[in-house]
Parts: C-alpha cells; sequence; structure tokens
C-alpha cells in the first residue's frame, strides 16, 4: 500500500475530501483537528501539489445551531436551513485554517447542475484552475440550501470525484472515520482491511453498506465506491483514509494503512466527464445480443432495445440497462423518449416509416456513449 500511495507525493493534484463526522463532534467544530488537517495540506503544498478541499459538516454544524433534531437531516427542509446556517461558519473555519499556513482559502459552491451540463461543467474547471494558479485553495461544497432532493449530489464523496475530474486532477483522497473499505461489516469478526482495489466491481461492491457509521455523514461506503468508480474511470486514483488521526495524509503515508483504487482507464476528457454524469433522463433496456455488441464497442442501435422508460429529450444523458437490470453503459440519445418507443426493436427499413423522417445510424453513438 504504502509504495502504491507513494503516488501521493508526486500526484500534481489532489482533492481531499473531509467529512462531517471528522469536522463536526457533538455540534461543535474541531478547530484543533482541522488547524492541523491545514498543516497537513500545507505539507501537500510544499511538495509542489495543488490542493483542492471539498468539506461537509455545513449540515451537522447548522443543526447544532439551529437545534434541529437528527443532524438537521430530518427533512429537506431542515438540511437546508442547517446548511445555510452551518455553511457561514465552516468557511470561515476553513478561512482561518489555511489562513494560519499563509493559505488563502477560496469558497465554492456548486449544484449537480453545475457539473452535469457541459458548458457549466468547463466553467467550473476554468475557475478551478484560475483559483489554484493564483495560489488559493479552494473549499468546495454543495450549494445545500439550493439544492433540491432530486438535483442533488446528497453526498461529497461523489461531488469530490466529480471535482476531481473537472479540476483534471490525478488523485482523490476521501478523508473519513473508517480505516477503509473492509471485506465484509468492519465490526463483524475477522474483518479485514482491503489494501487495493484495481477495479469496482460487483464483489467489491458487496462489501459496503450504505450507512454513514457516525451518522453524521450522508455517505457509507456505497457512495464512496461509486466516488472510486467515477474517479478510476477518467483515470485519476482514489485512497480513502482514516482522517481521525491528527495530521492524517501524513499519519496514513508512514503507516500505509487505507484503500487505494487503482485507475482503470483514461477516458478522454469529454467521455470521462459523461461517464460521471449523475443525473440519466430515461432507461433504455436492452437485449443481450445489443450488450454484447456495446461491449464490443458498437453504437446502440434501436433493433437492440426492448424497453423505453423515462421522459427524455434529443440529446439527454439515459442509461443503458441490461435485461437483467445492471447498468452497462450511459450515453446522450438521438431520439426523444417517444421517438424511441416507436423504434425500439425494430430494424433501419421500418424506423423511416414509423417516424415519418430518415432515422439517424443509431439511438446512442458510440462517440456519445461510455461503457460502465
Ligand atoms: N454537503 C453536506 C454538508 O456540508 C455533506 C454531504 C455529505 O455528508 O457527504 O453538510
Amino acid at each position: 500500500m504504502l509504495d502504491k500511495l507513494a503516488n501521493i507525493t508526486t500526484a500534481r493534484r489532489i482533492v481531499v475530501k473531509i467529512g462531517s463526522a471528522l469536522l463536526v463532534g457533538g455540534g461543535q467544530a474541531n478547530e484543533e483537528w482541522l488547524m492541523r488537517m491545514a498543516g497537513d495540506l500545507a505539507a501537500l503544498r510544499r511538495h509542489g501539489a495543488q490542493v483542492i478541499v471539498v468539506s461537509s459538516g455545513a449540515i451537522a454544524l447548522g443543526a447544532a445551531r439551529l437545534d434541529l433534531p437528527k443532524g438537521g437531516r430530518g427533512s429537506l427542509a431542515d438540511a437546508q436551513a442547517a446548511a445555510a446556517v452551518g455553511q457561514i461558519g465552516l468557511a470561515d473555519l476553513w478561512s482561518r485554517a489555511l489562513g494560519a499556513q499563509g493559505i488563502t482559502a477560496a469558497q465554492v459552491l456548486l449544484t449537480l447542475g453545475d457539473l452535469e451540463e457541459r458548458r457549466r461543467y468547463l466553467n467550473v474547471s476554468a475557475t478551478l484552475d484560475r483559483l489554484l494558479e493564483a495560489g488559493a485553495i479552494p473549499v468546495i461544497n454543495e450549494n445545500d440550501t439550493v439544492a433540491t432532493a432530486v438535483i442533488r449530489f446528497g453526498d461529497n464523496d461523489r461531488l469530490a470525484a466529480r471535482v476531481a475530474q473537472a479540476a483534471n486532477a490525478d488523485l482523490v483522497l476521501l478523508l473519513s472515520d473508517i480505516d477503509g473499505l473492509y471485506d465484509r461489516h468492519p465490526r463483524e469478526p475477522g474483518a479485514k482491511l482491503v489494501p487495493v482495489v484495481k477495479a469496482v466491481t460487483p464483489k467489491i461492491r458487496a462489501m459496503a453498506s450504505g450507512e454513514s457509521s457516525s451518522g453524521l455523514g450522508s455517505g457509507g461506503m456505497t457512495s464512496k465506491l461509486q466516488a472510486a468508480q467515477i474517479a478510476t474511470r477518467a483515470g485519476i486514483a482514489l485512497a480513502i483514509l482514516n482522517g481521525t488521526h491528527d495530521a492524517p495524509i501524513a499519519h496514513a503515508l508512514a503507516a500505509g494503512t487505507g484503500t487505494l483504487f487503482l485507475p482503470v482507464r483514461s477516458d478522454s476528457a469529454r467521455k470521462a466527464w459523461l461517464g460521471g454524469r449523475l443525473a440519466p433522463a430515461g432507461e433504455l433496456r436492452v437485449d443481450q445480443g445489443c450488450a454484447q455488441a456495446l461491449r464490443s464497442g458498437a453504437s446502440l442501435l434501436a433493433a437492440g432495445i426492448v424497453e423505453v422508460s423515462g421522459n427524455f429529450r434529443r440529446g439527454d444523458l439515459v442509461s443503458v440497462l441490461s435485461m437483467k437490470g445492471e447498468r452497462l453503459a450511459q450515453g446522450l440519445t438521438e431520439y426523444n423518449a417517444a421517438d424511441a418507443q416507436l423504434i425500439a426493436g425494430k430494424r433501419g427499413d421500418d424506423q423511416a416509416e414509423l417516424l415519418g423522417y430518415a432515422p439517424r445510424s443509431c439511438v446512442i453513438h458510440r462517440d456519445h456513449m461510455v461503457l460502465l
């Protein structure tokens, strides 16, 4: 692990995600811990890395301040109110902690749509570049106060992976209150830490549980694995480290503990963005022959589609599912839902008649599709 994590010291651009359980304890900010954390980040910068922080904690801090039940997560309205109050405090904490290291903090609040839409995504990417060039550390959180349930990331793990893509980073560190991924529930006897994961397979996913162990964050291991998938598919390494130690990054490097997910492939920047998108507008279920053709790099033809669901427009992102319901791919559709429905299962010759216009060569072109 340690030798593999050595790329931490060579990484050029690192996204460090810090979970709520680390920043907030008993409704209070863990200021001392944060001060030392800022020291750790300053050390990464001295090694030549540029650093972006994705910080949770707004909801937990605000809920304590407003005295809301369930850590502010009892309802969406509570979470939004708590975030509005907590985010001011969080920004102040980061500004002081980084300031003590002589580093300028920059607050960036993002919604899901900012990274789902290509133009806005490129805009975020340019802003992050400029901030890093100017020597600041962007401190990012989801804009929880305006994000509503259907258009939320909901967890900062996936937000961190998407930010890493937008920033063209080479490494994501998810700091949590757990050592890493265990091969079964960590409380079960005999549970072992998995040091390196080469690919997030169904076997790996089966090891994870969706609950956050502290009850403060919303992540749990499931969202960390989703984040790992988004990052590694874009050629970015991701590590889960225990942040409860003082100076946790230095500690993890020295002790060699944590779970490192190795990059699995390096898609082009646009494909990486497409593959990491989180909010498909519909689903296309395809037969086995079509699934095989997709895996060998073909475009998605209408003939292979068995079922169309959702209400999408031409150009929207849709998921492609196997007959068993596994997610095979996602991509931008050439047809709206009604037309896709009309030509599902039909060959080229029949399509023109059904549509009343010349059909396109496929429903999703391989240039606009990413296998998952
Ligand atoms: N954005 C949330 C907050 O600041 C945290 C989301 C998460 O727990 O991952 O409180």
